[in-house]
């Protein structure tokens, strides 16, 4: 049978992670969050002290040494680098920081790009991130942008970080999330956009039960044209 994917896209806080777990969940597709992998680059280059300015030209071998996969249990999805779950350490401001300078670099994106295709080779998949829909997956089934608000955004990232117990203020917090998706969608690698065929679908005033509820009324809408 044919294999589905659904794309995921949008900026951050705009919902793509809750909703993409619980879509990959209810369809029993695979699910597969690319921002973890971009965040688990930056963790490795924190780790062992690089500087990524410094180290242009090196990049290339140090991506070598960088290994990126994923511990599926029956309900989560948890990212390892080289061979270590790091799921809780990727979640920290620092990395969050350094992911999106480090997303724009062509050979960090060139060889993430060919990880997630490889992951999502042959298989029913939800994945979610930046340019799922416009680069990596190009002729998915269902391509989703997500947007809303930037003051529901930072509100819904706050108390994420307050529930892991990492303090920070919503001034801040709001400054740091504007200038990340600036940097991400005016890149000239993989920029942050809808793709031309993409949904979009506006979650500020939506339940997370909406809004799944919506993705699936579209995927079963557009399974009936495609067969
Ligand atoms: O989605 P999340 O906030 O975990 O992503 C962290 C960073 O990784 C983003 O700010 C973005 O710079 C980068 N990213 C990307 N392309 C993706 C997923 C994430 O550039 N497909």
């Amino acid at each position: 049978m044919k294999k589905s994917i659904i794309t995921i896209d949008g900026p951050a806080g705009s919902g793509k992670s809750t909703v993409a777990r619980i879509l990959a969940e209810k369809l029993k597709f695979l699910y597969l969050d690319t921002g973890a992998m971009y965040r688990a680059v930056a963790l490795y280059f924190i780790k062992n002290n690089l500087n990524y300015q410094n180290e242009l030209e090196n990049l290339k071998s140090i991506l070598e040494n960088i290994n990126i996969s994923f511990h599926h249990d029956p309900d989560q999805s948890l990212v390892k680098l080289n061979g270590k779950i790091v799921e809780s350490e990727i979640r920290t401001p620092e990395v969050t920081e350094l992911a999106s300078p480090l997303s724009a670099l062509p050979e960090v994106r060139t060889r993430l790009i060919s990880m997630q295709r490889e992951i999502g080779k042959n298989k029913n998949l939800v994945c979610e991130g930046r340019d799922m829909g416009t680069v990596v997956f190009p002729h998915a089934a269902l391509k989703i942008f997500l947007v809303a608000q930037v003051d529901q955004r930072v509100k819904r990232r706050l108390l994420d970080l307050q529930k892991k117990g990492i303090p920070t203020d919503f001034a801040k917090l709001k400054k740091q999330m504007e200038i990340r998706d600036y940097r991400d969608s005016h890149r000239n690698l993989s920029p942050l956009k809808p793709a031309d065929d993409a949904v979009e679908v506006d979650t500020t005033s939506l339940s997370i039960q909406q809004v799944v509820n919506k993705i699936m009324q579209l995927f079963e809408k557009n399974l009936g044209k495609t067969q």
